[in-house]
C-alpha cells in the first residue's frame, strides 16, 4: 500500500515542460532578424557605392570584424 504512493509522488514531481506560443516570439524574431541584417550591413557592405554615411568611418570601424568575417575588402 506504501508503495503505490510513491509513483505518484514522481509523476506530481515530474517538471512541465514549458510551453512558449510563436505569437509571443514572433516579433522578437523579425527584431533580431532585422538587427541582424543591419548589423551584417554595416559590416559587410558599408564601403564604396553601396555607403549609406560618407567617408570610412563605418568601414574603418568595422573592418576587424569584417575581416573575421571573410567579407572581401581589400
Ligand atoms: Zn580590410
Amino acid at each position: 500500500m506504501a508503495q503505490s504512493a510513491v509513483p505518484e509522488q514522481r509523476a506530481a514531481q515530474q517538471p512541465v515542460p514549458l510551453r512558449v506560443p510563436v505569437r509571443d516570439i514572433l516579433p522578437w524574431a523579425v527584431f533580431a532578424a532585422v538587427l541582424g541584417l543591419v548589423l551584417i550591413y554595416f559590416v559587410g557592405a558599408e564601403q564604396g557605392a553601396t555607403s549609406l554615411f560618407s567617408g570610412t568611418w563605418v568601414h574603418e570601424f568595422t573592418h576587424d570584424g569584417r575581416h573575421l568575417l571573410g567579407f572581401p575588402c581589400h
